[in-house]
């Protein structure tokens, strides 16, 4: 019999190694600490980019000239 529960090993989606994927692994599915943080700052930066894209509203703003009337 298999009282034991083999551990499920995953790719790191960081690094790509071996990763333990239980409960003894807080960082799964990553295989550490470093490879956690490694993923979270490529995915908030990928993040941060589409959401500052170019916008053609951008450059119409910049078409436009500025009010600048000066009251006499
Ligand atoms: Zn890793």
């Amino acid at each position: 019999m298999t009282d034991r529960i083999a551990p499920r090993k995953v790719r790191c989606p960081a690094c790509g190694g071996e990763s333990v994927y239980s409960g003894a692994n807080p960082y799964r599915p990553f295989c550490s600490k470093r490879c956690k943080n490694l993923d979270f700052g490529a995915w908030a930066s990928e993040g941060y980019r589409v959401e500052s894209q170019p916008t053609p509203d951008d450059d119409e703003e910049s078409a436009v000239p500025p009010p600048a009337a000066p009251r006499r």
